[in-house]
């Protein structure tokens, strides 16, 4: 593939975000090109993407960064991994696949930080538009956009029980849980379709997509794509490294281009218009931070010239943690897995929220958390876990570049924050009671052989020692953000058009602008920002 000296718009980062941003720009504005640099492959052929029960075996694959959060003694000491997809499609091609946009006060909550615009009021267009939600639009769904959602199809017995068990508990059943109202437990919302895992790629990118026949899981064999947009470009293998800027660390100064390493070549492509950073939560802070958009003693240290001193970038990430190690040993085979991590969700309060804070979901094997599953002997035979999640934690960390040198997990160091909120740690010790109490309802009666587990047996643990089950059991659900975050104040890195401050032609589109972590999983409001980013560049 031959790449230009110029793109009108040059995509960094072909993600969830950075994939949906090049569609909408290259269908709107047909006469500017558009690029897309992507450090992985296209990720065609490869079956673990499609088949969606094979997702845990992308983790810790060439496909997967490899990056991890630092040890910390609030996490009992442990580095966390903490997988992103390494590959067109970026996490969308190896998450779960859940479809879920949470509480709307999760996006209110934005605008009170400071992002001006962005409730989710505001932000239900662009939910609606990115969906093509099988029960038909509504006031608050989509039908006909890019991302096709299903309801998970046969869903597992431990998937239905977790719905009865909860309705034992006094949880409403919801028909469907993105329909605002998110209190209760459902059947969950995926991206799948016909057996087949629906990433950013299919929806967005279907030229560069592995197409198969209908009702088919495809394996190895693809069908011809259809021809690209002619004004869009990707090129995949294509690593970047740092920005270009016209009159650096002046007033004005403007980002002009992005120098990428292309297989062993290293080109400067230049954007006539915008250069729009969507490398995720850990990539964009890392490649401002390599460029000299950053806290200026770090910038100093790394020997970066300054070009926008701002003391946010890296700062303010977030992530939902959860407790990973609720096993239970079923009493019947349970089979394979089925639809991406199970089947159904809960989401309850919290003694001390006044929306829906928790979230559990389950998952069979291996799946329920394959680094502790397999330190745990856990890995085979028929072993299920009931998995709390804390969608509403309040602990921050940060990310720091360790070295220009390198790019990736080897130049950063990441500190979770997570559970570094005692706030935090109680809601989740609440958590794994609850988990407790659903796995003795007549749901589960026929299903759990015994828990694997003393947090979730009969008899239970002090409390102290349900504090240190947390600790130790901790992980991350994937959902790091907040690094270049959305506002108007000191640490606020994009403004509310999500051009980065002190600089012109340069925004954010991706997980990293989010200024305080919604309650859910985070694919939904990424797609909807970065469908929201395009209006915002055609606009400008
Ligand atoms: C294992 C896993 C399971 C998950 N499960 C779910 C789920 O079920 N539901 C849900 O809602 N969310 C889930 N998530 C989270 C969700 O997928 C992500 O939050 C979302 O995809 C982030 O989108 P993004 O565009 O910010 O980043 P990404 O999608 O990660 O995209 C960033 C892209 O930039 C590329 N890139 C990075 N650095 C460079 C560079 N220097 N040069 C060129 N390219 C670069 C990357 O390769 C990647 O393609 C999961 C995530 C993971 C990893």
């Amino acid at each position: 593939m031959v790449i230009r000296g110029e793109y009108d718009y040059v995509i960094v980062g072909g993600g969830s975000a950075g994939c949906a941003v090049a569609a909408r720009l290259a269908a709107s504005a047909p006469d500017a090109s558009v690029l897309v640099i992507e450090a992985g492959p296209d990720g065609r052929g490869v079956t673990q993407i499609v088949d969606p029960p094979l997702w845990p075996r992308l983790l810790g694959s060439s496909l997967d960064w490899g990056y991890w959060y630092a040890p910390s003694p609030a996490v009992a000491g442990r580095a966390i991994a903490v997988p992103r997809g390494k590959v067109l499609g970026g996490s969308s091609a190896i998450n779960a696949m859940q479809w879920y946009r949470g509480d709307p006060a999760g996006y209110d909550a934005w605008e009170a930080a400071g992002a001006a615009g962005w409730s989710y009021a505001s932000l239900l267009p662009y939910f609606r538009r990115s969906e093509d939600w099988e029960g038909g639009a509504s006031e608050h769904r989509g039908a006909g956009g890019p991302l096709r959602v299903t309801r998970s199809r046969r869903p597992h017995p431990i998937a239905l029980a977790m719905v009865d068990g909860a309705a034992e508990l006094g949880l409403p059943r919801l028909d469907d849980p993105n329909s605002g109202d998110t209190w209760g437990a459902a059947l969950a919302n995926l991206n799948v379709s016909r057996g087949r895992r629906f990433s950013v790629v299919d929806g967005y990118l279907p030229a560069w997509a592995p197409p198969a026949a209908p009702g088919q899981v495809p394996v190895g064999a693809w069908l011809p794509a259809p021809p690209p947009p002619p004004n869009l470009t990707v090129t995949t293998g294509s690593l970047a490294l740092r920005l270009g800027f016209d009159r650096p660390g002046t007033d004005g100064s403007r980002c002009t281009s992005v120098v990428h390493l292309v297989h062993g070549a290293m080109l400067e492509t230049r954007a006539a218009r915008e250069v729009i950073l969507a490398l995720g939560a850990f990539g964009t802070p890392e490649l401002l931070i390599r460029s000299g958009i950053g806290d200026p003693a770090a910038l100093r240290r790394l020997g970066v010239p300054v070009v926008s001193a701002l003391a946010g970038v890296g700062q303010n990430l977030q992530d939902h943690p959860f407790v990973a190690g609720v096993h239970f040993r079923a009493s019947q085979r349970l089979g394979l897995p089925r639809a991406g991590a199970g089947g159904a969700i809960i989401n309850w309060r919290s003694r001390a929220a006044p929306h829906p804070d928790l979230h559990a979901f389950v998952v069979q094997g291996t799946q329920a958390a394959p680094h502790e599953a397999i330190r745990d002997g856990l890995s085979t035979g028929d072993v299920f876990a009931i998995s709390p999640a804390l969608m509403g934690s309040r602990s921050t960390g940060s990310l720091s570049v360790c070295s220009v040198a390198q790019a990736g997990p080897r130049a950063v160091e990441i500190r979770s924050g997570l559970l570094t909120e005692q706030a935090d740690v109680d809601a989740l010790v609440e958590a794994v009671d609850f988990i407790a109490d659903l796995a003795g309802t007549r749901a589960y009666a026929d299903l759990i052989d015994k828990p694997l587990t003393p947090a979730a047996g009969p008899g239970r643990l002090s409390r102290a020692e349900k504090v240190a089950f947390v600790r130790e059991h901790c992980s991350t659900l994937f959902h790091p953000c907040g690094t270049a975050a959305m506002g108007a104040g000191p640490d606020a890195v994009v403004d509310p058009s999500l051009s980065v401050y002190g600089v012109c032609g340069l925004r954010v589109a991706d997980a990293s602008v989010i200024p305080v972590i919604p309650a859910c999983n985070i694919q939904a409001p990424v797609v909807a920002i970065a469908e929201r980013a395009a209006d915002l560049i055609l606009s400008a």
